[in-house]
């Protein structure tokens, strides 16, 4: 690759480094996205694609505020992406039952502040609301939308590709590059296809984001935490709205593909299947909607959320080097909060006015020098 000179290199292409690079280039920046493998591939793909925190008033406020920023533009970007790419990303509206939740009092307080409803139901409004699902204590959030993530992948890579992105798949482990090889001021990033010479990175490798920072003595307290799924085909409309329990939830697409997840495991970057969270997943979703009962499993994968302390994603400047941002870290929520969390970090590179007040997410506070 001969050497070029992008305004700005974006490392790690999934759901956050794809949002990012489509508003820089839609700004105006000549973007280069590195993508060590295939772009939309790892945890962005692996994904339920439910536009909520599971148990949204026991999340943190931070979490809110980007949830509540992205719902409100989630409709107009999945418009956006139809129109740019032809491919509908099936934003829908489904709502979300919340079986036997946690703290159910707490909800309805949360709700009337955030301007939302969520209602108490019984077995009577469930027969109303959700007839497949068992009755039992309830929460029906009626304002819950979902994306068909995996398709959402594919919008936002031709989307930024028609924006100009440059989109560098295959690239390998891409390492920043500093000036005079001390830590104080980014020079390039260096990739298996090459070096690019920038002056601004944007490091959004999701799990493995304190991998790349390790290497300018930055370290990082986001860990991978696996996640295993499995789904079904069923007659469309089997299941009506997205159900949770406990963790874990039943996902219904249009065409009758219903998701199933969601296992929470600390097993390093081992991303490996096992029989029995396939079991565990299929026999938790027959206890939800018994029509799923001895339906057989169709497809079982895993990816790797990146968890940073307390779920709250690192969005900002890595402090001890000029030039250099991350925006990492939004383990179970990073689809539902990706619009908020690529808008700030556009802000914060380019000294715009922030969307949000960016002082939750700054890694400064939580960065230590080694
Ligand atoms: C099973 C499961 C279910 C989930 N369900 C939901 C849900 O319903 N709703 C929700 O909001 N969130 C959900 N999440 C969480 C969400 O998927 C993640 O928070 C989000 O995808 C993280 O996006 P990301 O872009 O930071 O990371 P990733 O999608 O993992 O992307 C990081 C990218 O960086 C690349 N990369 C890493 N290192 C380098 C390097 N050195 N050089 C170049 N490239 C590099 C990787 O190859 C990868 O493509 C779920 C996650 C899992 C695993």
């Amino acid at each position: 690759m001969t050497e070029k000179h992008p305004d700005i290199v974006v490392i790690g292409a999934g759901v956050m480094g794809l949002m990012l690079s489509r508003e820089l280039a839609g700004a105006g920046m000549n973007v280069t996205l590195v993508e060590r493998a295939r772009a939309g591939r790892e945890a962005s793909r692996a994904a339920g694609g439910i536009l909520s925190p599971l148990e949204p008033w026991l999340a943190p406020e931070p979490i809110t505020t980007l949830a509540a920023w992205s719902q409100t533009r989630y409709p107009g970007i999945a418009g956006d992406l139809e129109g740019e790419t032809g491919l509908d990303v099936e934003w829908i509206r489904s709502g979300m039952v919340v079986l036997e939740p946690e703290r159910p009092a707490d909800a309805e307080v949360w709700a009337a502040a955030h301007d939302l409803v969520i209602r108490n139901i019984g077995a009577e409004a469930m027969g109303d609301i959700a007839p497949e699902v068992r009755a039992a204590p309830a929460l029906w959030l009626p304002h819950v939308a979902q994306v068909r993530n995996p398709r959402f992948m594919d919008a936002l890579v031709n989307s930024a590709r028609a924006k100009g992105v440059r989109l560098l798949e295959g690239a390998g482990e891409a390492s920043v590059v500093t000036a005079n090889g001390g830590t104080d001021r980014v020079a390039g990033v260096d990739t298996e296809m090459g070096r690019l010479v920038t002056d601004r990175v944007v490091i959004t490798a999701g799990a493995w984001t304190g991998r790349v920072l390790e290497r300018v003595g930055a370290e990082v307290p986001i860990r991978p935490v696996r996640g295993q799924m499995i789904h079904f085909k069923v007659e469309p409309g089997t299941v009506g709205h997205i159900v949770q329990h406990k963790g874990r939830y039943v996902i219904p697409r249009r065409d009758g593909v219903v998701i199933v997840g969601s296992t929470v495991e600390a097993t390093g970057y081992d991303k490996g299947t096992t029989k029995r969270a396939s079991e565990e997943l299929a026999a938790a979703a027959a206890d939800m909607v018994p029509a799923l009962e001895g339906v057989p499993v169709e497809g079982h994968w895993s990816g790797l959320r990146p968890e940073a302390p307390g779920g709250v994603p690192m969005i900002g400047k890595v402090r001890q080097t000029t030039g250099l941002w991350m925006c990492a870290g939004h383990f179970r929520n990073g689809i539902t909060i990706a619009p908020a969390s690529a808008c700030l970090t556009r802000n914060l590179v380019l000294g715009e006015t922030p969307c949000v007040d960016p002082m939750p997410y700054d890694p400064a506070l939580r960065l230590k020098p080694r």
